[in-house]
């Protein structure tokens, strides 16, 4: 069977210090996976590694059978991988819709106007407020804007960066709604926290981080 994702030993140095040892997780096809660690652990670190962001050595990086290191960002968008970062802004000028297509004209994503329409289905709020510029939503309005973006190219699997940082209890109830029915529709998930506090009744298995080094359960 395809795993979702499998990393064997990946290894990143910057400016020679080892940030991430010898990494090695897998995500099984369909399953959401968290990667708990303190601030500084690693988290962003490995997620941007996956994505092709960074420089990284690694003994094997497979997505869906694809040997990832051959793949530029755009290849993983246009194969359904995806990335929410934790930083993770708007362009303000544009509407809401505008910022949820980026990704598909950035990367020609053919069937954009189906995903938008799936993503209206999942979170029909964001439908609500689609002809508003970014710069009038509420904080919390633009994380799931900012949400709806990464998923017009994360169909097969999405890795989502502290996705509940800094959310209020309503709108981490609504992630927490939304991310769990990316779950019921068979994507394959990594979701990051600092902590277990919101993971623990969404994921199915736990890797944690500490100073760089991952270890499962
Ligand atoms: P946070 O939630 O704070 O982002 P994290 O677990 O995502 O935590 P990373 O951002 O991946 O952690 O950082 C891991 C380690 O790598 C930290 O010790 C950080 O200081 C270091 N680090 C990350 N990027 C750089 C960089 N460009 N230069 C130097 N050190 C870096």
């Amino acid at each position: 069977m395809n795993h979702a994702l499998e990393i064997r030993s990946l290894n990143v140095a910057i400016e020679q210090i080892p940030i991430l040892r010898d990494v090695s997780m897998t995500v099984p096809a369909g399953k959401m996976v968290g990667l708990i660690g303190r601030n500084g652990a690693g988290k962003t670190t490995l997620m941007r590694s996956v994505m092709g962001l960074l420089p990284f050595t690694a003994a094997h990086l497979q997505a869906d059978g694809q040997d990832l290191r051959k793949l530029a960002p755009h290849q993983l968008a246009r194969r359904g991988i995806s990335y929410l970062p934790e930083d993770r802004r708007l362009i303000p000028a544009l509407t809401v819709e505008e910022n949820v297509l980026m990704p598909a004209w950035a990367n020609g994503i053919a069937d954009h106007a189906k995903r938008l329409a799936w993503i209206y289905e999942l979170m029909p709020e964001v439908k609500e407020f689609r002809e508003r510029r970014a710069l009038q939503l509420s904080g919390g309005q633009q994380k799931l804007v900012a949400l709806a973006r990464a998923l017009m190219p994360g169909h097969k699997l999405i890795l989502l960066d502290e996705p509940f940082e800094g959310v209020a209890p309503v709108l981490s109830r609504r992630l927490t709604e939304v991310i769990g029915e990316l779950r019921h529709q068979g994507m394959s998930v990594i979701l990051s926290e600092s902590d277990d506090t919101h993971s623990a009744d969404l994921v199915d298995l736990v890797f944690r981080i500490e100073r760089g080094v991952v270890s499962a359960g």
